[in-house]
């Protein structure tokens, strides 16, 4: 297969990058069984970058072959859980060790600026590794009292081949979310990365093949999602798939579960999410937060804050800062000095996301700040408000997914919560205020898997993320997130029954 090399020279990063585009299958980079390539495109200048192997079907059957082989001789039951914590651990060091390459990977290939991914996606997969490592040997069951001449007690136990699916938003960061915990309690890997942004996953594999992983444990797969992903969800020999990336496709997902063998389905999906924001709230720390919310990563977060209730005494003053706030956002290269915010993903993207305002516009709904293209080049969209919406407007319901925030007066805090809930999704929700009991009570309320309180979009991988509703099924991070890779097994010994 092709090495790719790319020099970087810009003012935060100088480095040289090089790296096989090929296929990863039991432990060696090798082209796709049709031999044909993806594009991959920077989203900065709209221009191809390289291009990667396009998998088939037949590459998922060889990578689950190869999974298979190596849970059953060299990971799996056969590797201690401390031993596998002590590969975890080397895995984060040598994502450590190469942080800077990976995260000016993932500015070229994504988009989202270097000190974003130096900062957030590449540290937060490096402690994905560590936290999990710590976990690896700390995996058992429970025993059961029942009768005095029985001794029963539970094993939980790697699923075996898992199948893993990802989208582009954060491509390192959920390739660490799926396969660190997938490796700690010893399963082997099938993934695909999204078909926007390979560079990252192809990179990151290659460390962590060197950090010792052992052939076969983990198999990379580039492709489409309508052929290689749709073949790692309808695997018969797969018996588990995680999937993060849209509803609508989360659900073709189960589907080819259900229609395969029934193989268990985790799914981390899309949101709506409401922010909350009270009379009495900090306002200038509700401003900065709001503003985090809806125009991080150029709003390409899966809970991203993009629905801001703003009650009636603050309503002004909050709007005309934030506005200001989001004036100030500085758009340009993701590799240049004191940039925000960088291209959305793609052209497909852009033009969703176009049409979206274009269909706020339509409705009636007002446009207070942006909707409009910044520049000439790449997929640059300015930070973008709309006021004066309805509820059941496509811009109040739908998943924009790009840096378009609606703005929502409101009075009686009963009738915010009521709107914040009226939505398919429940990923998370936000509530700023500085009164306590307002605000346990209001997450309590709000129907979504995290609830922040005076802030959003954090995220630790000690505590769980997922979604309510049509957010999703299962929760990654934290200990929530052993149970989607481990089966549970009943144990009865028989101390004397007799029959
Ligand atoms: P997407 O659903 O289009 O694609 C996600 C992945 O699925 C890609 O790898 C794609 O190739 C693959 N895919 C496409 N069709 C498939 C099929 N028929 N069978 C199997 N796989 C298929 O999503 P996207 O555009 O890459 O990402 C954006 C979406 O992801 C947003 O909706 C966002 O909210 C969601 N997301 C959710 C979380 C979360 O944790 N809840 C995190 C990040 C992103």
């Amino acid at each position: 297969p092709a090495t790719f090399t790319y020099q970087f020279d810009t003012p935060l990063y100088k480095g040289t990058s090089s790296f096989s585009t090929g296929i990863f299958i039991d432990g060696k980079f090798v082209d796709g069984s049709n031999k044909t390539t993806i594009d991959v495109v920077n989203p900065t200048t709209g221009k191809v970058i390289t291009s990667v192997s396009e998998g088939t079907e037949k590459d998922v059957d060889l990578a689950v072959e190869a999974a298979q082989k190596a849970f059953d001789t060299v990971w799996g039951l056969n590797t201690p859980g401390a031993q596998r914590g002590e590969l975890l651990w080397k895995i984060a060091q040598a994502l450590e060790k190469n942080a800077k390459e990976l995260a000016a990977l993932e500015s070229l290939d994504n988009g989202k600026t270097f000190m974003w991914a130096l900062g957030v996606d590449v540290k937060s997969a490096i402690d994905t590794f560590k936290y999990f490592a710590g976990w690896a040997d700390k995996i058992h069951g429970k025993t059961i009292e029942t009768t005095e001449n029985k001794l029963a007690y539970t094993r939980h136990e790697p699923i075996g081949v898992v199948g893993q699916i990802i989208p582009w938003n954060f491509p390192l960061l959920m390739w660490s979310w799926k396969i660190a915990p997938a490796l700690a309690t010893g399963n082997t890997v099938v993934m695909k990365p999204s078909e926007f942004t390979p560079l990252s996953a192809l990179r990151a594999t290659a460390i962590l093949h060197e950090a010792g992983v052992p052939n076969g444990v983990v198999n990379l797969v580039t492709g489409y999602g309508n052929t290689v992903g749709a073949a790692i969800a309808s695997h018969m020999k797969i018996d588990k798939v995680a999937f993060t990336g849209s509803t609508l496709v989360g659900r073709k997902v189960m589907e080819a579960a259900a229609k395969s063998n029934l193989k268990n389905v985790t799914l981390e999906l899309g949101g709506k999410s409401p922010n909350i924001i009270f009379d009495d709230a900090d306002l200038e720390q509700a401003v900065n937060w709001a503003a985090h919310g809806i125009f991080w990563n150029h709003g390409q977060a899966c809970c991203a804050g993009s629905r801001i209730f703003v009650q009636s005494g603050i309503y002004d003053k909050f709007l005309a800062s934030f506005t200001e706030k989001a004036k100030a956002i500085k758009l340009g290269d993701p590799f240049g000095q004191g940039v925000d915010q960088g291209p959305q993903i793609s052209q497909i993207q852009y033009d969703r996301i176009m049409g979206y305002i274009d269909s706020g516009k339509t409705d009636g709904a007002t446009v207070h700040l942006g909707g409009e293209r910044h520049g000439s080049e790449g997929y640059f969209i300015n930070p973008t408000i709309f006021t004066d919406t309805k509820p059941d407007m496509k811009i109040v319901q739908e998943e924009i997914f790009g840096p378009v925030g609606v703005v929502i007066k409101f009075d009686d805090p009963a009738d915010a919560i009521k709107q914040a809930n009226d939505t398919s999704y429940g990923l998370a929700s936000a509530v700023f205020t500085q009164d306590l009991n307002r605000a346990i009570e209001t997450a309590h309320k709000l129907q979504a898997g995290t609830a922040w309180i005076n802030c959003v979009n954090v995220i630790d991988v000690q505590v769980p993320f997922g979604g309510y509703k049509q957010s999703g099924i299962g929760r990654e991070c934290g200990e929530y997130a052993l149970s989607n890779y481990t089966n549970v097994k009943a144990v009865h010994i028989n101390l004397g029954h007799k029959m």
